[in-house]
């Protein structure tokens, strides 16, 4: 099975930072991204970034990267899209807060059980997960990442941008290994429930 990280945005997306500017969802991403993809490894899981460029890919081709990855393994990949959220349009510190996880309209029940399996992760280490409702730990969307990609395919929104405390959190050491092992526990407990 191959994980298939991609990296939101890129160094040319126009707004996408903190308030103060001190996060920029492009490089924060890449940031985890390098780091999820370096302990997967480590747990003898095979991944790869889908984006390795640092200019923002068009959504088109990061789905048709990871759909012809699916189609030379033979259906064994999926794949997790890496962002950040926001409230509003980045001026502004906002009190929203918290970590989520979304599939699309379209998602298959491996999509809906990779999200179960993240959303699982965050809770497991008293992370705040947003649900749309009690008992729903994944929200629906209209996503292209998710819906254009014929592999189990999820977005998590790790915190948001524009809140203070989250965006403190996230460039801290502690944060930026909480939303790796987020990714490293919720991906293992999918592979391990449901792959063989
Ligand atoms: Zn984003």
């Amino acid at each position: 099975m191959k994980v298939l990280i991609d990296n939101g945005h890129g160094e040319n997306t126009p707004g996408k930072c903190s308030p103060d500017g001190k996060l920029k969802e492009w490089a924060y991403t890449r940031e985890i991204a390098d780091r999820l993809v370096t302990e997967l490894r480590k747990n003898g899981i095979d991944a790869e970034r889908i984006v390795k460029e640092m200019i923002d890919i068009p959504l088109s081709i990061r789905c048709r990267r990871a759909n012809d990855i699916y189609r030379e393994t033979g259906g064994k990949a999926i794949l997790i899209s890496i962002h950040c959220n926001a409230a509003g349009s980045g001026s502004d510190w906002l009190s929203a807060h918290g970590w989520s996880v979304f599939i699309s309209n379209n998602a298959s029940m491996n999509s809906k059980n990779l999200a179960i399996c993240l959303a699982g992760a965050a809770i497991g280490k008293r992370i705040f997960v947003r649900q749309p409702m009690q008992g729903q730990l994944f929200w629906t969307q209209n996503l292209a990442i998710c819906r254009d990609t014929i592999c189990p395919a999820v977005l998590t929104e790790n915190f948001f941008q524009d809140n203070k405390e989250d965006v403190e959190f996230l460039l801290s050491d502690e944060g930026m290994q909480m939303v790796t092992q987020i990714h490293v526990d919720g991906i293992k407990d999918y592979l391990n429930k449901y792959v063989r």
